[in-house]
């Protein structure tokens, strides 16, 4: 685990505008950088970066966060990639908190040996006619191939004693590309095969796939799990892809290498393939950050079914709200490559645009099994069902699912969600008597939210009655309750990276925006101040007359408050002027 400390300290010391500068120029407007959005297709910049605050946000489409934030946006790191690339980018080592995961250590010249055999094997395919012949006849052009870094494994047992200084060195073996046998002898675990480098978004290779060019099992070898491959963390041509992906705001999730490059080969740069993993939770994750629609496109077989469901259990839990996921299958004697070859590109694109929806194919899925018409039937959907829909996160996709489900089984959506035992989103709150909080007007809110994000800290002034609904009033409870536990004084960006992905992140990201249009000359502390005792004498006042509505029923303490908050008032009024 990396400590929370320590992400503050980062994103002190790094400079946001220097760190963005490193993928695209910004140009300076105001106080602030502007640049075409990278997330986004545009023509007139309106993506913006603060220097003083260090964040980004892009009044186009709503993408924003703080420089770690960014790098894991852009490249589709995660956050602990993305943390260790900016520490290593400021010559700073990320500590590390004991933590019962063991940390792999890797050692920089095992990228080295990885990059030494990516070369001899591409050396070795330009002289190996039989297998060029090989991947002509599978449609692939030179461009293609040298675009992914294809090459060839020759068939002997040692052909890396050519490719590194020390066939010996035990590192060999660490990155998988060596197995040492009995009596010490060593011998190459890639013989006679197409190889195909698997690399990661920072473009560096950690593992290979290889195939075999004619009969002969397996069909498919890859490295094994290794200190520089996780085999459910890595997608295989994440990194040619990622452009593209961006660029349409669409992916192709395949099962093969084979599949990626003969879809690349076509035209469609934007698919990847797992690598012999299902799909997992980290896969899905990670490529939302890139885009806005997955599709799962595996072949029509039983085994093509059964990856499907996988991918569709482990994505469950990592769905958004205006995000899609479709399932595309393929006849049954089709897979990717083969059906583009068929029948081209447009008619692909075309099948990607029909594929099946998420909630289709679920529901699809869990009708099929079970007979409706009976009670049983009904009992057993339901029943089958909660796993599956209680492991959504995104409000709507999950209540529209609860719904429909609902209804196939003859309940109400009340009657399932007692059943299922959640509490529902829709039910009104009514806890407390509304008379007895002080309702803050949501302008005010709104104001001391976008103080807050100028200066966190303020937060530590807010009043401990100041009640209120709504999610700028808990976005606003949230940041009291982070800075009561964090005694160090802290920054935006670290109040940002702080509620990155909570549920108060769409109610801060707002807020942020309208802060970036704030001049510097800007007076917060004042500004806050001045919103508190507005809405603590808007407060005060709707007390007072609530009371004096009453008139002569005012009983003795009544009276006593009443008295209490005219004195209150008076002083307010002589603060404010
Ligand atoms: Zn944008």
């Amino acid at each position: 685990m990396i400590p929370k400390s320590f992400i503050q300290d980062l994103l002190n010391r790094l400079d946001i505008v220097d760190v963005i500068e490193r993928y695209l120029p910004l140009k300076k407007a105001g106080a602030n950088y502007v640049a075409c959005c990278p997330f986004h297709t545009e023509k007139s910049p309106s993506f913006t970066v603060s220097q003083t605050k260090q964040f980004y946000h892009c009044f186009g489409c709503g993408a924003h966060g703080t420089a770690i934030g960014f790098v894991m946006e852009h490249t589709g790191m995660g956050f602990v990639e993305a943390v260790e690339e900016l520490a290593k980018s400021i010559g700073v080592t990320v500590p590390q908190e004991a933590s019962n995961i063991p940390q792999h250590k890797v050692a920089p010249d095992l990228y080295d040996l990885m990059q030494s055999a990516t070369r001899y094997y591409r050396e070795q395919l330009k002289k190996t006619p039989r297998a060029i012949d090989y991947l002509k006849r599978r449609g692939m052009s030179g461009e293609v191939a040298a675009r992914f870094g294809i090459g060839y494994a020759p068939d002997d047992w040692q052909n890396l004693k050519d490719a590194v200084p020390n066939y010996q060195d035990a590192s060999l073996v660490e990155t998988g590309l060596v197995i040492a046998g009995e009596e010490g002898k060593r011998y190459d675990r890639f013989r006679d095969r197409i190889m195909f480098p698997i690399v990661n978004v920072r473009g560096q290779v950690i593992g290979f796939g290889g195939r075999v060019l004619d009969k002969g099992e397996p069909k498919y070898l890859n490295s094994p799990e290794t200190p520089l491959f996780e085999k459910g963390h890595e997608l295989y041509g994440l990194f040619q892809a990622q452009k593209a992906i961006r660029a349409h705001q669409r992916v192709v999730v395949v099962e093969g290498y084979m599949d990626v490059v003969a879809l690349a080969q076509h035209g469609v740069e934007y698919a990847v393939a797992t690598l012999g993993t299902a799909t997992t939770p980290y896969h899905v994750q990670k490529l939302l950050r890139l885009c806005d629609q997955i599709v799962f496109c595996f072949d029509g077989d039983k085994p093509g079914q059964k990856a499907a469901w996988r991918a569709l259990e482990n994505a469950l839990p990592q769905l958004q709200d205006g995000k899609r996921l479709g399932f595309l299958f393929l006849p049954e004697e089709h897979d990717p490559d083969t059906y583009i070859r068929e029948f081209g590109t447009e008619a692909f694109e075309h099948e990607l645009d029909n594929s099946l929806a998420l909630s289709g194919y679920l529901l699809r899925e869990l009708t099929a099994e079970v007979d409706l018409g009976t009670q049983e039937g009904r009992s057993a959907l339901l029943k089958n069902a909660q796993p599956l829909l209680t492991a959504i996160t995104a409000p709507t996709t999950a209540l529209l699912l609860r719904k429909e489900v609902a209804a196939l089984a003859g309940v109400t959506q009340a009657e399932l969600e007692a059943l299922w035992a959640i509490k529902s989103i829709a039910a009104p709150q009514r806890a407390a008597p509304p008379k007895a909080r002080r309702a803050a007007p949501s302008g005010g809110l709104r104001i001391l939210l976008r103080c807050l994000v100028m200066k966190p800290e303020l937060a530590r002034e807010l009043p401990n009655d100041l009640h209120s609904d709504g999610a700028e009033a808990a976005a606003i409870a949230a940041l009291a309750d982070w800075l009561h536990e964090s005694a160090d004084e802290t920054t935006t960006a670290a109040m940002i990276q702080h509620f990155q992905g909570t549920l108060h992140e769409p109610v801060f990201a707002t807020a942020q925006g309208e802060v970036m249009q704030w001049g510097e000359e800007f007076d917060v502390d004042a500004e806050f101040a001045g919103m508190l005792r507005k809405m603590r004498r808007e407060a005060v006042e709707s007390e007072m007359s609530a009371l004096q509505a009453k008139g002569l029923a005012m009983d003795a303490s009544e009276r006593a408050r009443h008295d209490e908050l005219r004195e209150e008032l008076k002083q307010l009024k002589t603060q404010a002027s």
